[in-house]
């Protein structure tokens, strides 16, 4: 066996993990805090009876439900204020990626003095930040167990990270009768999402050992459950399985960062209104034949993991079936054309792309503005 590389892995999150340990929210917070700050989205966490049940445990809370998709730094100065002005001790987040990040940036800003946006890069919260509980409900982005808040720049109207250690939530609760209820569209592309972010992890230049060992689980659990979770909404044993495979592509992502997938993922979201895990899922197959050049043997163990084995000489063709059977399975097209994304604007999307050296920070191999537009085009073409 080759030397194994050195890392370092952190993760201070406390999982907690079951059906029904939403009912531990109440314990949780007072553990930390007396008066809770709660995020949550416009409608759903209402629509499921989950903001009622979450208020009945911690009846004291300053409820801020109106989190929206692809938050906004603007959202989250408002959001603060509102935090800052109720002399909130801890903050709560219910709800998908989007609540999660108004959540996290929330609770660095009422420690810290300056706008949100001035935060944007790593461990700028110098003054630490509010403890955090996070109850996801959506099953992809595993911010619940990440130091990011991913957010869009009011004034650049570009997505971006303010990563710092004191972002990691204290407490995740994983429930997975929360997810029961996500739409089939919904859940498969939050899936795709936990999937991007594993495989993401596995080639990024930031990879950890004990990283590859969750991400290839991820890949396997997508597999096994995500068909399965998007055709049967209330089975319940389908939903944990996405949790698990959400909540370890995020244990992944908060050591290695995301990739270039992301990174170009960001043009159809902030363009086209794309959920975010669909974005990114459109283009595994065209940027994963590009690393499977550079990482054979890493691209087809993922391919395996996926259930689609082969030598690693094939790893490009196996990750692209593995990839179409899956998007198949779950009934969704994977020609980025049927998602409603024009042709025309691909050549701008990718000179800009490739114009930030930020996206390209974790990829292998050498790029160019060619590549990243062909990648486009393949994945418009759903190839
Ligand atoms: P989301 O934007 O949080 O939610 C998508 C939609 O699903 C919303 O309409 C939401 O409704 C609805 N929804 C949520 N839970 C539901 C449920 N149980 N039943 C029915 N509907 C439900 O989606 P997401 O994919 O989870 O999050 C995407 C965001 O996370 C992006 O902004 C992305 O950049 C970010 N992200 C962050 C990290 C990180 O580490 N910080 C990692 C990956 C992605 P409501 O709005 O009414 O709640």
């Amino acid at each position: 066996m080759a030397a194994l590389p050195d890392f370092s892995y952190f993760l201070p999150t406390e999982v907690r993990f079951g059906a029904g340990c939403f009912n531990e929210l109440g314990a949780c917070c007072r553990a930390l805090g007396r008066k809770p700050f709660l995020v949550t989205g416009k409608r759903s966490a209402r629509a499921i009876g989950a903001l009622d049940r979450a208020v009945a445990q911690v009846p004291n809370a300053v409820v801020y439900d109106r989190a929206e998709e692809n938050p906004t730094t603007g959202q989250c100065d408002a959001a603060a204020r509102v935090c800052r002005e109720s002399r909130c001790d801890v903050v709560l987040a219910i709800g998908g990626g989007s609540p999660m990040d108004v959540a996290k940036a929330v609770a660095g800003l009422a420690l810290n003095d300056g706008a949100c946006a001035a935060f944007i890069g790593a461990d700028l919260f110098t003054e630490g930040a509010l403890p955090i509980i996070a109850v996801p409900t959506t099953a992809g982005t595993g911010s619940e167990v990440t130091p990011y808040s991913v957010l869009v720049d009011t004034a650049e109207q570009q997505k971006r990270t303010i990563k710092g250690r004191a972002l990691f939530p204290r407490v995740a609760l994983l429930d997975p009768e929360l997810t029961a209820s996500l739409p089939a569209d919904v859940t498969a592309y939050t899936g795709f999402d936990a999937l991007s972010q594993a495989m993401e992890g596995l080639v990024s230049r930031k990879r950890t050992a004990v990283g590859d060992i969750l991400a290839l689980e991820a890949c396997r659990l997508v597999r096994q459950w995500l068909p399965r979770a998007v055709s049967v909404p209330g089975d319940l044993e389908a939903r944990g399985g996405m949790l698990l495979a959400a909540m370890l592509s995020g244990c992944v992502i908060a050591q290695s960062g995301t990739t270039l997938v992301h990174g170009m993922g960001y043009y159809y979201t902030l363009r086209y209104g794309l959920q975010h895990g669909l974005a990114n899922g459109l283009l595994l197959a065209p940027v994963f034949r590009h690393n499977a050049v550079h990482l054979p043997e890493t691209v087809a163990s993922m391919a395996s993991a996926l259930g689609h084995t082969g030598p690693a000489g094939e790893a490009g063709s196996a990750i692209t079936r593995a990839l179409h059977a899956l998007f198949e399975a779950c009934g969704v097209s994977r020609a980025a054309r049927d998602a409603g994304v024009d042709e025309h604007l691909l050549a701008d999307f990718a000179r800009d792309c490739y114009s930030d050296p930020y996206r390209f920070k974790n990829q292998v191999g050498e790029l160019t503005e060619d590549d990243v537009l062909r990648f486009y085009r393949e994945s418009w073409r759903g190839v």
